[in-house]
């Protein structure tokens, strides 16, 4: 390709892809390269969309977006290994005209998305890689080289929108490498029932889905979480933990999601389904605090690149298409008022970010990765394992009077864990919450 772009996207996820439509709308000549076979071919998600981000970029989406059921119940849970202790919410406000949350499937939703950049006008090269950076004797990023043979191809601006490992920004020197301690591997598998089964299962009609979010002794005291999600005729389940436990503990991800769909309570929901897809995938879970640097001279960053992962509510592909608008839209003023590609103006992008959720929320969480990850053994071994036998003494009705009941409940707590100790968690817990 010989010709200039005004901007090329590396990657054709949620946030290149909004990046590169919001682009290309706008009259920019916009080149994305992706390096699956088409976008979202490389793609794992549980996965749950998140409507206003989307909105934000296609407000008519629900007119023909693949999408799979609207979510009207989430179910967060606590678990030992024979027990889980719920928080339950659904409500039929959900059932709205325009809803909230959908469950998709990655590959469909992504081939979806890409069709509405091409219709914009974005040029997309798919089974092409970006291996580097190019850069002119300054510095400034103007171009980048791929794995096809040919000369660089040049751009007033990169936006590198390549996920969660970033190789081309480290191989670049623009950042870091990621650290074991900031990502999680998730395993996930899709398991098909019939829809009727399906909704009979989870108390559904029509399109309404669920969603459970659990944690505790599943994840074989590692920092971690597990996940079932309603699709239509499908449910996606898999579990996800941070990689430096994983590395340092004995289990594999496979015989994690193995016990996890063979818990007592998640076995009953997958019965008689088949399981037709597997797939193993990274996610930023460090936050605010791994977040790398964001732009430079001829060059931004989006979405998981980004680690614009909100772990604490399982929220990525919305932080990913709000950055991917908002790199666009820095893009869109610059070149219109024709001014330089350059730090200095491209520093715009971070005070629209600051400006927005994405931020604030991962401002609001900075301390929780680390508090999780420096006492995984209380918060997802020690916790769950004493709420759920306080949850059994409570329950069973065995004759023992309710003011022993509640003494043995507190006398577990504190040998267990100690008075002193469970005030620390608590205050930790609280200041980090914040
Ligand atoms: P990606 O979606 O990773 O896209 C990056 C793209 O860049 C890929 O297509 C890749 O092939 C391409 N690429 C990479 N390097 C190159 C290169 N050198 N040259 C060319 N192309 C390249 N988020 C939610 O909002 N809800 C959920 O329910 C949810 N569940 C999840 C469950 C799992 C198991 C996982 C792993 C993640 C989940 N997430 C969820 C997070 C969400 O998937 C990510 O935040 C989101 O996909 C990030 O989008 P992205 O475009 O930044 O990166």
């Amino acid at each position: 390709i010989d010709e200039k772009f005004d901007a090329i996207v590396v990657g054709a996820g949620p946030s290149g892809n909004a990046a590169a439509l919001v682009m290309a709308r706008e009259g920019l000549n916009v080149l994305q390269i992706e390096r699956g076979e088409y976008s979202g071919s490389k793609n794992v998600q549980g996965a749950i969309l998140y409507a206003d981000a989307l909105e934000q970029i296609i407000p008519d989406f629900r007119e023909d977006a693949p999408l799979e059921r609207h979510v009207i119940e989430q179910r967060m849970w606590t678990m030992d290994d024979r027990s889980h202790t719920g928080m339950h919410y659904r409500s039929d406000d959900f059932n709205e005209d325009k809803p909230n949350r959908y469950t998709i499937l990655r590959a469909q939703f992504d081939k979806w998305f890409s069709a509405k950049v091409r219709e914009a006008g974005a040029l997309l090269l798919c089974e092409t890689t970006v291996t580097e950076l190019v850069r002119d004797l300054k510095g400034k990023v103007i171009g980048v080289q791929t794995d096809r043979q040919g000369a660089p191809i040049m751009a007033d601006i990169v936006v590198l929108a390549e996920g969660v490992n970033g190789l081309v920004g480290q191989r670049s020197g623009l950042r870091e490498e990621v650290s074991p301690d900031s990502v999680a591997l998730a395993v996930k598998e899709m398991h098909f029932l019939p829809r009727e089964v399906v909704e009979a299962r989870f108390n559904l009609k029509g399109n309404e889905g669920v969603v459970i979010e659990a944690m505790g002794t599943i994840t074989k005291g590692m920092t971690g979480t597990g996940f079932l999600y309603t699709n239509e005729e499908s449910i996606s389940v898999g579990i996800g933990c941070i990689v430096s436990d994983m590395t340092e503990s004995e289990v594999t991800p496979y015989e994690l999601l193995d016990a996890f769909k063979k818990h007592p309570s998640i076995r009953p929901l997958l019965e008689g389904s088949e399981c037709k897809e597997y797939a193993a995938h990274l996610i930023p879970e460090g936050g605010y605090n791994a977040i790398p640097k964001l732009h430079g001279d001829g060059w931004l960053v989006v979405g998981d690149a980004g680690q614009f992962v909100n772990a604490v509510h399982r929220e990525g592909s919305n932080l990913a298409m709000t950055t991917g608008r908002l790199a666009a839209e820095t893009v869109i003023e610059l070149h219109r008022k024709r001014e330089e590609m350059s730090e200095a103006n491209l520093k715009r992008y971070l005070a629209r970010l600051e400006d927005t959720f994405v931020m604030k929320d991962l401002k609001k969480y900075k301390g929780i990765p680390a508090l999780l990850h420096g006492n995984k053994g209380n918060f997802f071994g020690t916790y769950p394992q004493l709420i759920s036998q306080a949850m059994q003494t409570w329950f069973r009705v065995d004759g023992v009077d309710k003011k022993s009941k509640e003494k043995a409940i507190m006398k577990n707590f504190r040998e267990t864990r100690t008075l002193r100790g469970m005030l620390g968690d608590a205050f930790k817990l609280a200041r980090a919450w914040r």
